[in-house]
């Protein structure tokens, strides 16, 4: 997978971010740890569980990496030494309910291709776990209110990866645009896209994928201007265009797309699979501006505001961050920002935003 250059941007500056925070929090972190670790069985052992995740939970104070579920066994076999996972916390995806009776399992962190998220979220639900499911949720409005039934039903939180709604950088955008410290906002321009590689991948594939840059990071330009605004689109305008029919025959290579929010900005925005070298955002404002460039990568975001100042806030692993944040949010009784239901609203509009591409016309919200 080293090739990939989807890992390579993704990753090149996140081992430089993490590394003086994690030293400078260590203490604190390790001061609040609870007597039990919560664990976690990753479903799912690709390129994000094993680069990102299964890290991730090395290090983080309140749950622990305990179980996994895999269609491949011998990943299986290299996880075990890894890791220490016994022979009794690995499944695979038939034997998912088996799940039931194991107490070293109280949370399920869905990381399979789009389509697969609501079969493998219900059997955990099913089995009694919480759910952590990955972004987007899932590839139709229907399957995303299905998860959260199912969730729901199961007495069990459900949380989406949504790591930049903890990510610092972020968050100081946010407040910039809620205090209006530049003036009100008034236009964002996002942008996120790499050249996907592997014509065979599942994220070239209509069933599995539900679509194609779209679903995958054009979903991380919807975040941020619902982050931005706070508020819902009133209406979307879309577009796409291919360059390469064949690769490109299930699902969109790039595609652009405008909303209107109800206070007036208006967003624009282009994710791709054609090309590297787009992963910011800047937000215009009446005195100003401010964005991050790059705004989505696993470390090193950072921007500028047009008053002077740097935005580059260090921050801790993020799946870390995201991790700790809905584990504490079942310890402590409390609901999580990254809930189904903000899954299943950017579902809605990426729906929108394809159904604007075949109609050739704006789709209204009411
Ligand atoms: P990969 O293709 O690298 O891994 C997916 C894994 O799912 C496979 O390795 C396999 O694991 C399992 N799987 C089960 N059924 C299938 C199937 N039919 N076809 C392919 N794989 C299958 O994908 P990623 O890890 O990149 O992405 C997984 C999820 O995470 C996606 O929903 C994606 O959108 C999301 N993601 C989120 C990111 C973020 O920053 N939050 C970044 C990257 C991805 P096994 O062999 O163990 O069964």
């Amino acid at each position: 997978m080293s090739h990939n250059p989807r890992r390579q941007f993704l990753t090149q500056t996140a081992a430089l971010a993490a590394t003086p925070l994690l030293a400078g929090v260590a203490g604190d972190v390790f001061a609040q740890a609870p007597a039990r670790k919560l664990g976690v069985a990753l479903v799912g052992l690709g390129s994000l569980a094993t680069n990102q995740i299964a890290p991730a939970l090395l290090k983080t104070r309140n749950c622990r990496l305990s179980a996994i579920v895999t269609g491949t066994p011998s990943k299986a076999d290299d996880w075990k030494k890894k890791y220490g996972i016994p022979d009794k916390n690995v499944y695979d995806y038939k034997t998912m309910n088996r799940m039931a009776d194991n107490k070293d399992i109280d949370i399920v962190y869905v990381v399979t291709p789009n389509s697969l998220h609501l079969e493998h979220a219900l059997a955990g639900a099913a089995a009694g776990k919480h759910v952590f499911c990955e972004k987007p949720m899932e590839i139709s409005v229907e399957r995303c209110q299905q998860m959260i039934d199912g969730v729901k039903k199961a007495g069990k939180m459900l949380g989406v990866g949504y790591r930049c709604q903890f990510e610092p950088n972020h968050l100081e955008c946010v407040r910039l645009a809620k205090e209006k410290v530049l003036g009100d906002l008034k236009v964002i321009d996002a942008n996120f896209g790499f050249a996907i590689g592997d014509p065979t991948q599942w994220r070239l594939k209509k069933d599995l994928a539900g679509g194609g840059c779209l679903m995958d990071v054009g979903i991380y330009c919807l975040q941020t201007a619902r982050m931005l605004t706070g508020e819902e689109p009133v209406w979307i305008s879309a577009a796409e265009t291919k360059t390469d029919a064949v690769k490109f025959k299930e699902v969109e290579e790039t595609i652009m797309w405008q909303a209107k929010f109800p206070s007036g900005v208006v967003v624009s925005s282009v994710s791709t699979y054609a090309a590297n070298g787009l992963a910011g955002f800047r937000a215009a404002t009446a005195r100003g501006w401010f964005g991050l460039e790059p705004a989505y990568f696993y470390g090193g975001n950072r921007g500028r505001r047009s008053d002077g100042p740097e935005i580059n806030i260090q921050v801790a692993d993020q799946f870390q961050t995201e991790l700790e944040d809905f584990a504490d949010c079942i310890l402590n009784k409390r609901p999580t920002k990254v809930a189904g239901e903000m899954g299943l609203t950017d579902v809605k509009y990426l729906m929108a935003i394809y159904d604007s591409v075949k109609k050739g016309r704006p789709v209204t919200f009411s």
